[in-house]
């Protein structure tokens, strides 16, 4: 059937009840003789066209807006407060409207479904991830607690030497909850950057500075590639591009070999600046390296808690570099060494 708007069958009614006082005035007219008059019919077929339109119009409207307004009262608490009545042209396809009106409202809400079924599964994976790093900490520092008062508490031997394996687990989680404070503050939306223009090279160098300690007691060197590297002006959040350096570099001297070293690059893009931090270090197989910014993944688990890591400091890496709107790459070959590069805004 030809789908027709309601304004169409209106008209195709009116012309069909229109003819039928016609052809009565015309039957009069042949039956009895009377002569109405060539206007007189022009008039009847007039009015009667005009009454059985504007009739048949308004039942059509009335039946097809009672019949759906439940559907659109429905799709409308979701959709908006609109007033569906004001919405249907009947000059139109009306139920065709509806359908596709139906239906796109069921598309949204599938979308809407698979959205929260991901944001549950993500959910869940994050609990089951969370519980089991918190879990590892917290049973070791049973473990001394308990050896401790079953006597090694006396034990003027080992007693240090177990608080101060307690304390290092302690270190762990609060390390853990840090960065799980400052994920949480990222996905949250609640990542406020606070842009300056500062010099890259010169945070590196603090950045540097801070770690020499640690890089130290694994005999790796840290250095910029270029000795007197001239300051380049960045744009960007001064305290969180210093946390991608410290995370970047931290891994570089945690997955590093003994007597290795780290080194940080800058290169020149237009619009942009690269900083590429490189290490010579254990490097990761291909197949590890599109899910090393994921939350808790790790491509040596042993390795990482035996360093403290949280499993989370690429994660973090990437939020804040994503949230100035630039990139983070790594490139690695297994037991070579990895080059992480992110971008940064030239100020
Ligand atoms: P973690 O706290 O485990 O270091 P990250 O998110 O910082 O967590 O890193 C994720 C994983 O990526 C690490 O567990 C490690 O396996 C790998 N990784 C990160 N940086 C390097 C690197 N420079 N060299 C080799 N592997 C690395």
């Amino acid at each position: 059937m030809i789908d027709r708007s309601p304004k169409q069958v209106a008209l195709l009614a009116a012309v069909i009840l229109a003819i039928l006082p016609l052809s009565t005035s015309i039957g009069v007219h042949f039956w009895k003789g009377i002569d109405f008059g060539l206007h007189t019919y022009f008039i009847v077929f007039a009015v009667a066209f005009a009454l059985s339109y504007f009739v048949v119009l308004y039942f059509i409207e009335k039946f097809i807006y009672n019949k759906i307004k439940i559907i659109y009262k429905t799709i409308h608490r979701f959709k908006s407060g609109q007033d569906e009545k004001k919405n249907l042209n009947m000059g139109e396809d009306v139920l065709e409207k509806v359908n596709k009106d139906v239906m796109s409202w069921a598309e949204n809400r599938i979308r809407e479904i698979r959205d929260l079924q991901e944001k549950d599964s993500f959910r869940k994976e994050f609990v089951g991830n969370l519980s089991h790093e918190l879990k590892t900490p917290i049973f070791s520092i049973q473990g001394y607690i308990l050896t401790l008062l079953e006597g090694a508490l006396e034990d003027p031997e080992n007693n240090r030497k177990f608080l101060l394996k307690a304390a290092k687990s302690v270190d762990r989680i609060t390390a853990l909850l840090e960065d799980l404070d400052q994920i949480t503050k990222i996905e949250s939306g609640n990542l406020k950057l606070n842009k300056s223009r500062f010099d890259i090279v010169e945070l590196t160098r603090e950045v540097l500075e801070s770690l020499e300690h640690k890089a130290r007691k694994s005999d790796i060197s840290l250095k910029i590639n270029q000795p007197g590297q001239p300051p380049i002006m960045v744009s960007g959040d001064r305290p969180k591009i210093a946390q991608v350096l410290t995370n970047l570099v931290v891994n570089s001297i945690n997955y590093g070999n003994e007597g290795g070293n780290t080194k940080i690059r800058f290169y020149d893009m237009d619009e942009n600046i690269l900083v590429e931090v490189a290490d010579n270090g254990l490097g990761m197989s291909e197949e590890h390296l599109p899910r090393i910014f994921e939350r808790f993944y790790r491509v040596d688990k042993s390795r990482s808690r035996n360093v403290g890591g949280s499993g989370l400091g690429l994660a973090i890496v990437k939020h804040i570099v994503e949230a100035h709107n630039q990139s983070i790459n790594v490139r690695s070959t297994e037991g070579a060494g990895s080059t992480f590069s992110f971008t940064l805004e030239k100020a």
